[in-house]
C-alpha cells in the first residue's frame, strides 16, 4: 500500500498554510480536499481583513497567532505581489455608553503588542468617516484587508514541489495502524483509495470534529463539539456616493466583532458579517434579514437606506461554543495524549484564522518537526 510522510486533511488556507511550511524538507505530503479546488469554504467566506490582534485577551493562543500572522504577512505580501492594503480600521462608540468598551479595547491591543492605536473624539471620527455616527472611535492603523484567493493561490504553489494535491477526494476513515494511519478517501466517481501515513494533521475547518471522531477520538467528552454560526453580508450599492471609505467596526458582540463595513480591495463595499447559529451547512442569504442589516447599521450609517441592501454571500464559522457559553481558544492539538501519536487536530479556527493562516503553519511545523 502506498506510505506518505503526511497527510493534511483541508485545502483552506491553513491546511494550505500548513503545507507551505513543510514543503521542501524532503518529505512526501499530500493534501486531501473535498472540493475541486482550494479555499471553497470559510477561507473564502470572510470579510479578508488581516486583524491587528485587538480583541482577545494576551494569554490566547489565537491572540499570538494573529499577531505573528499579521506581520508574516505584511512582509511577505508586498514582495510577492499577493493584493494587501493597511487600510487601518475605525472601531466606534456608536453611543456614548460604548466609550468604555473602546478604551477597554485599546488597553487590551496595547497589552497585546498592538501599535498604531488612537482614540478619537467624535469629531475626529467625522474626519475620518464624514457620513459615520458615532460617540467617539478607536483608529487601528495597522489593520488591512488581504486579497485571501492570492494569498492561497501562492500557498498552494509554494507547497507544490512535495505536496500531491488531491481535490473531489473526501476522508471517509482514518485508523492507527502499528506506527502509523490507514486512511480512506472516496473521489467525486465513488472511487475508494487507501493509503497509509506517518502524520496526519486535521485542518478540516467545518469538518474538523468529522475527522476528529472517525479517529476515533470521542469529541464531546475533548471539547472538539463544533456549532455551526453563519454569517451573511448584504452588498451596498446606488449610494450615490460613498457612505464610507475605511473598514467600521461597531462594539464587538459576544459572538462576534459586529456587523461592520467592508470595503474591497476592488472599492466594493459590503456590511456584514451577521452571526447566528445553524444546524445545516447552506450558504444562501436569506433576503428577509434585509431588515435587520438595515436597523443594525443605521444606528452608525444614517444614511443608508433600505434598497441599498441586496444580499451578497455568507460564511460559517466552526464555533466551539454555544451562545452563552464562554468563548473558546484556538484547539492545535497533538493527540499522543489519547493514545494517537502523529494526529494533529486543528479545530475551532474561526476569525482571526486568515490573519493567523501563517503563523498557524509555522506552530503546526514545529510540533510535526518534534516527531521526526
Ligand atoms: C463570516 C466570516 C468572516 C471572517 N472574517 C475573517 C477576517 O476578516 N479575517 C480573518 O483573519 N479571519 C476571518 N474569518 C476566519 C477565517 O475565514 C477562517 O479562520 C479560516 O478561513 C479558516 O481556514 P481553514 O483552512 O481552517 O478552514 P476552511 O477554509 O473551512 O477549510 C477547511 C477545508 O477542509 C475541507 N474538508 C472538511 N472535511 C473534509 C473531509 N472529510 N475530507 C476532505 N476535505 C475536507 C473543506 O472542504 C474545506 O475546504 C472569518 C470567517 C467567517 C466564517
Amino acid at each position: 500500500m502506498e506510505q506518505v510522510d503526511i497527510t493534511i486533511i483541508g485545502a483552506g488556507v491553513v491546511g494550505l498554510a500548513v503545507a507551505a511550511e513543510l514543503s521542501g524538507k524532503g518529505r512526501e505530503i499530500i493534501v486531501i480536499e473535498r472540493h475541486d479546488g482550494f479555499g471553497r469554504e470559510s477561507s473564502s467566506r470572510n470579510s479578508e481583513v488581516v486583524h491587528a490582534g485587538i480583541y482577545y485577551s494576551k494569554d490566547l493562543l489565537k491572540t499570538r497567532l494573529c499577531t505573528e500572522g499579521r506581520r508574516m504577512l505584511y512582509e511577505l505580501c508586498p514582495r510577492l505581489g499577493i493584493g494587501l492594503k493597511k487600510s487601518g480600521k475605525l472601531i466606534i462608540a456608536i453611543e456614548e455608553e460604548h466609550l468604555p468598551v473602546i478604551e477597554h479595547l485599546k488597553e487590551q491591543a496595547e497589552e497585546n503588542g498592538v501599535e498604531g492605536l488612537r482614540l478619537l473624539s467624535r469629531g475626529e471620527v467625522k474626519g475620518i468617516e464624514p457620513k459615520v455616527r458615532a460617540a467617539g472611535g478607536l483608529w487601528s492603523a495597522g489593520t488591512g484587508i488581504i486579497d485571501s484567493h492570492g494569498l492561497m493561490a501562492y500557498l498552494e504553489k509554494k507547497a507544490s514541489p512535495d505536496t500531491t494535491f488531491a481535490y473531489n477526494c473526501e476522508l471517509i476513515s482514518l485508523e492507527r495502524k502499528g506506527e502509523t494511519y490507514r486512511l480512506r478517501i472516496r473521489d467525486a466517481d465513488g472511487e475508494v483509495y487507501e493509503f497509509m501515513s506517518r502524520i496526519v494533521i486535521n485542518a478540516a475547518g467545518l469538518g474538523a470534529e468529522d475527522v476528529a471522531r472517525i479517529a476515533g477520538i470521542d469529541t464531546e467528552a475533548a471539547g472538539y463539539s463544533i456549532y455551526p454560526c453563519k454569517g451573511e453580508y448584504f452588498r451596498v450599492g446606488g449610494t450615490g456616493g460613498k457612505l464610507f471609505n475605511h473598514l467600521v467596526y461597531p462594539p464587538p458582540t459576544a459572538i462576534s466583532l459586529g456587523m461592520h463595513t467592508v470595503v474591497d480591495l476592488q472599492g466594493g463595499m459590503k456590511i456584514g458579517p451577521s452571526a447566528f447559529y445553524v444546524e445545516e451547512i447552506d450558504y444562501t442569504v436569506d433576503e428577509d434579514h434585509r431588515e435587520e442589516f438595515y436597523r443594525g447599521a443605521r444606528k452608525y450609517l444614517p444614511d443608508l437606506k433600505r434598497e441599498n441592501l441586496s444580499p451578497d454571500m455568507s460564511g460559517i464559522r466552526p464555533k466551539l461554543y454555544r451562545e452563552g457559553e464562554e468563548e473558546r481558544d484556538f484547539v492545535i492539538h497533538h493527540e499522543a495524549d489519547r493514545g494517537l501519536p502523529g494526529l494533529i487536530n486543528l479545530l475551532g479556527i474561526e476569525s482571526p484564522g486568515l490573519t493567523a493562516a501563517p503563523a498557524i503553519g509555522r506552530y503546526v511545523k514545529d510540533m510535526v518537526i518534534g516527531d521526526w
